[in-house]
């Protein structure tokens, strides 16, 4: 059993609805591209998982946010790819890749020929028992990287009322969901093992406002420490945590977000790989021209600061899958890609953004006891990248566009002074 494609999507989240998108623009034929995913659902907006969709009232839910609302274009339902002949072959895991033969066998067993391939396989969430820890299948332990996954958190919100849940780690699903675990009126203790949360991101200063913030709503933070086991009832439920320090922390449910990683393994030995991902050029092609890769698992060159990374952000897959798109339906109009990296979150009512790059100096500004304030960092006498909580749309324009100028900075004092109106003013 077999079919040939022009062009195969392998993965079916943020980059592939996006990539979708940009092919139609191209005007790309009926019958020449499929998306092939192992979610059941048509590409959607993933970090809709861990806001909208968590809500106790008037949550987000499917068909709502499906690609590409995020950026204010279009919303791909089901329907939009039927019209413009894009065949969504979803609930279908690729359990192997032939790069040299151009195919992709599928878990039911049909092979895909492509002509060219986007791997948009993004990322999975990192297991306890990747740290050591049993308790992943328990049916009260959550973690957050799809549907399946949101909607039983979702569930278990709704039966744990009252109740109390330990958030393990303080990145991003962390601090997301234990604000969504609040406004479910759920009591929340978050472990991790750093001093701080966010920690490859915040300073210190900036980590402490969302401490603060996030414990006058009830949120206990139990730092520099981590989960040494979880503690099963006769029903194999989680019913508390032992921490490495010695503590125990009762618990109706769990919810882990200890990091992710690409999803890579279909290609390893058969493409070169970089910083964990699949290394990819400035037109987004891998070793093997007829391969492209985008989103959370590519390896690309960011020319502002002349070095390659991968980035797993939303941003970064929305943009990475339309330029791949257009290096392979216009290879002649395409320019290099020059990426600005941004990262955001919102939780409770606040709201931060970050551009470019967290090294060097850092200097705060604005009011840390109020809602406004931020950060920039100046590396080699050059201002890299800021990060502002409470901004107005126009603040984070100016941010964006002064940030990629790099401007020297001969006094950091004037930036602190200044605060926002130092990039609103150049
Ligand atoms: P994904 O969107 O993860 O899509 C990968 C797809 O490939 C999935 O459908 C997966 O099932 C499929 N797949 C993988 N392997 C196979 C296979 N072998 N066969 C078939 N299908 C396969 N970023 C932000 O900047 N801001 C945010 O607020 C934000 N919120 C987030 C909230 C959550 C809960 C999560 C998990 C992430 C969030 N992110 C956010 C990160 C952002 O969503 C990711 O960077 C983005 O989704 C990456 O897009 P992608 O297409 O590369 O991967
Ligand atoms: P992160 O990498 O952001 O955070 C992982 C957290 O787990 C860190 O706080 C880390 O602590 C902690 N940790 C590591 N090991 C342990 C351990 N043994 N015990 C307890 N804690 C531990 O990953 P997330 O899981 O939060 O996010 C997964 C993916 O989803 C990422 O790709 C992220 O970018 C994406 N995402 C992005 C969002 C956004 O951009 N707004 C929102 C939600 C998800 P330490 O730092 O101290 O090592």
């Amino acid at each position: 059993m077999g079919r040939d494609f022009a062009y195969v999507i392998l993965g079916g989240g943020v980059a592939a609805g996006y990539a979708a998108l940009e092919f139609a623009k191209k005007g790309v034929s009926h019958g020449q591209l499929c998306i092939i995913s192992d979610e059941p659902v048509a590409p959607y907006e993933r970090p809709a998982l861990s806001k909208g969709f968590l809500l106790p009232e008037a949550p987000a839910r499917l068909p709502g946010f499906h690609t590409c609302v995020g950026a204010n274009e279009e919303r791909l339902t089901p329907n939009w790819y039927t019209e413009h002949g894009i065949e969504l072959i979803l609930g279908t895991r690729v359990i192997s890749a032939d790069t040299k033969l151009k195919t992709l066998l599928t878990a039911t067993g049909e092979t895909i020929t492509y002509k060219f391939l986007i791997i948009a396989t993004g990322a999975r969430a990192v297991k306890l028992e990747e740290i050591g820890i049993n308790g992943s299948n328990a049916e009260n332990v959550c973690y957050l990287r799809d549907l399946s996954d949101a909607t039983k958190l979702v569930n278990m919100m709704r039966m744990c009322t009252g109740g109390n849940a330990i958030v393990i780690g303080g990145g991003y699903i962390g601090m997301e969901c234990a604000a969504s675990l609040v406004m479910n009126k759920i009591n929340v203790s978050m472990v991790f093992p750093g001093s701080y949360c966010m920690g490859r991101l915040f300073t210190p200063r900036i980590a402490s406002y969302y401490e603060e913030f996030y414990k006058s709503k009830g949120v206990s933070f139990i730092k520099g420490t981590s989960l040494s086991s979880l503690v099963f009832n006769s029903e194999g439920k989680v019913t508390g945590a032992n921490l490495k320090d010695g503590r125990y922390l009762h618990a109706d449910m769990v919810v882990v977000g200890i990091g992710a990683r690409p999803n890579t393994n279909l290609f390893e030995g058969q493409l070169a790989f970089e910083n964990g991902g699949i290394k990819v050029n400035n037109r987004f092609q891998s070793s093997n021209t007829s391969i492209y890769a985008v989103g959370d698992i590519a390896s690309f060159p960011i020319k502002l600061f002349n070095d390659t990374r991968r980035v797993e952000h939303v941003d970064a897959a929305r943009k990475t899958a339309k330029h791949a798109v257009h290096a392979i339906m216009e290879p002649k109009t395409i320019s290099d890609f020059d990426y600005l990296p941004f990262f955001y979150s919102r939780a409770f009512s606040l709201s931060w953004q970050f551009y470019g790059d967290n090294v060097g100096e850092v200097v705060h500004f604005g009011d840390f006891s109020g809602t406004k304030f931020g950060a920039y960092w100046v590396n080699n006498g050059r201002l890299v990248g800021c990060f502002l909580e409470g901004g107005g749309d126009e603040d984070y324009v100016a941010i964006a566009k002064v940030v990629r100028l790099k401007p020297v900075v001969l006094d950091l004092g004037e930036l602190e002074r200044k605060g926002v109106d130092f990039v609103v003013a150049v």
